[in-house]
């Protein structure tokens, strides 16, 4: 910010003290503001800590614009963002908290150690000794908006309703996935009270039902599938093909193959009422040689053998057979080997927004100025997962949380020097209290 030193530095709330908005603290006490952090838990950083529990995945090391298609048809929104903080900025960032990072087999970018709560810790301790104030269990409930452009903000707290001014916010509210954690899309309905345009939030990197016999749920829930190919086209005919692993549930499929198809899946269902994924059980095999392999002689062996022994299926892939495939298809090699290369398996539902590793949907970018801040709100920005974006896992999501939460954070602060350097009073956007 400019040097206005008849005047005390711009106090700025950021709601929300998750990845998006604990950046958009640090970038704003750096740039000299004063920060108060509010978040409605009794600490902050909860799903980011959860993250961290299956190896924190904080960014990708592919090129850039392979990193950049990542988000879809939001690229060219985030790609800004990224440009100015992306994979090796943030490597370095958590180096400067003393945390080293490394490049997995899958080009995946990982602490050192794994581990979230190392670099949290060290992050909150950073932030705290920068001057960042932060209020637990303060759960942002409504505003009232100023004609200077301040804004009045109520908080529930333990203590009863609180207000607290702020001369800039920073919205950093999360998804609507875990909800326990903290994010839970209460949010959305404030916004849309105030005129803001908001896309449903829906599940994005989910699991998806099918409704497997009792058989099958009961014996291979939690049975790992690997390898196997998932393929499936469109209805724009665009096909979709990935070579993973996933994981039966007692209703269904999950896991990160089946999360890496999670948008086009879900999209598919909810246009379509449901969507046909094709595995190949054998990725290693083409059909030709599968079927050879099903047409030796098997004596007086079982199918269940002849298939372990000619081509080591075996257990949960056998039981997917059995379970998608009419028993006629096992009579003859050629019709059981196109099963095998070829399974059909219909997903009917994607699993609720509340299971999902994120969101899609949220606040949405038109309504954004390329600082974040809300056009029809002057004064408010947003960041992080609450916008309508979404990504694969593989780092994406934290990375743009992060870009996104510094590109606000930088925002406000160019925002309000704009807001001091003019002459004329701030906008009048006066807003009713929407609690
Ligand atoms: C199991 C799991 C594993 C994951 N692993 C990875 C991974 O390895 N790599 C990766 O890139 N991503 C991962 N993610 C996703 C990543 O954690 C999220 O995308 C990221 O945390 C979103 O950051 P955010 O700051 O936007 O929101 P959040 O982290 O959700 O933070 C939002 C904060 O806002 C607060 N809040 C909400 N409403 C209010 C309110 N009204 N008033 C006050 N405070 C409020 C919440 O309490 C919360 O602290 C994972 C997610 C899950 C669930």
């Amino acid at each position: 910010m400019k040097d206005r030193s008849s005047s005390p530095p711009a106090r700025v709330a950021v709601i929300g003290g998750g990845p998006a908005g604990l950046m958009a603290a640090e970038a704003l006490s750096a740039g000299g503001a004063t920060v108060d952090l509010y978040d409605a838990m009794p600490s902050v950083g909860r799903k980011l800590l959860i993250a961290g529990k299956g190896g924190l995945n904080l960014t990708h090391s592919e090129p850039a614009a392979m990193f950049r298609s990542r988000y879809g048809s939001r690229q060219d929104q985030l790609t800004p963002l990224l440009d100015a903080f992306g994979p090796a900025a943030l490597r370095e960032w958590a180096r400067g908290l003393g945390v080293e990072t490394f490049v997995g087999s899958s080009g995946r970018v990982f602490p050192t150690d794994m581990k979230a709560a190392p670099l949290l810790r060290a992050w909150l301790q950073r932030l705290r000794g920068a001057g960042v104030v932060f209020h637990v269990r303060h759960r942002w409930c409504g505003w009232t908006r100023s004609s200077t452009g301040s804004t009045r903000l109520d908080y529930a707290t333990p203590d009863g309703e609180q207000q607290r001014e702020a001369a800039a916010v920073v919205l950093a509210l999360g998804g609507g996935s875990w909800p326990k954690l903290g994010s839970d899309g209460r949010w959305c309905a404030l916004l849309e009270q105030a005129g803001i345009p908001v896309a449903p939030l829906r599940p994005a990197n989910c699991g998806f039902d099918v409704g497997w016999s009792p058989y099958l749920s009961e014996r291979f829930a939690g049975a790992a599938i690997k390898p196997v190919v998932a393929s499936l086209v469109d209805s724009a005919g665009v096909q979709h093909r990935r070579q993973g692993e996933f994981v039966l549930t007692a209703s269904g499929l999950e896991g990160s193959l089946i999360y890496a198809l999670s948008a086009v899946l879900r999209d598919e269902i909810a246009s379509r009422g449901s969507a046909t994924l094709h595995l190949d059980l054998l990725p290693g095999h083409d059909l030709a040689r599968v079927v050879s392999e099903l047409a030796r002689p098997r004596g007086a062996r079982s199918l269940s053998s002849h298939l372990q022994s000619r081509l080591q299926l075996k257990g949960a892939k056998v039981a997917l057979l059995h379970e998608c495939v009419a028993a006629s298809n096992f009579a003859h090699p050629e019709s059981l080997g196109a099963a095998i290369k070829s399974l059909p398996v219909r997903l009917i539902a994607a699993r609720p927004l509340d299971e999902a590793i994120s969101s899609a949907g949220g606040v949405c970018f038109e309504a954004l100025d390329e600082r974040l801040m809300l056009r029809q709100l002057p004064g408010v920005f947003c960041a992080g997962e609450m916008l309508d974006w979404e990504a694969p896992t593989g780092g994406y999501l934290l990375s743009a949380c992060l870009a996104s939460g510094r590109a606000a954070g930088l925002g406000v602060l160019a925002w309000l020097n704009d807001q001091y350097s003019s002459a004329d009073t701030p906008t009048d956007s006066s807003h009713g209290r929407q609690s």
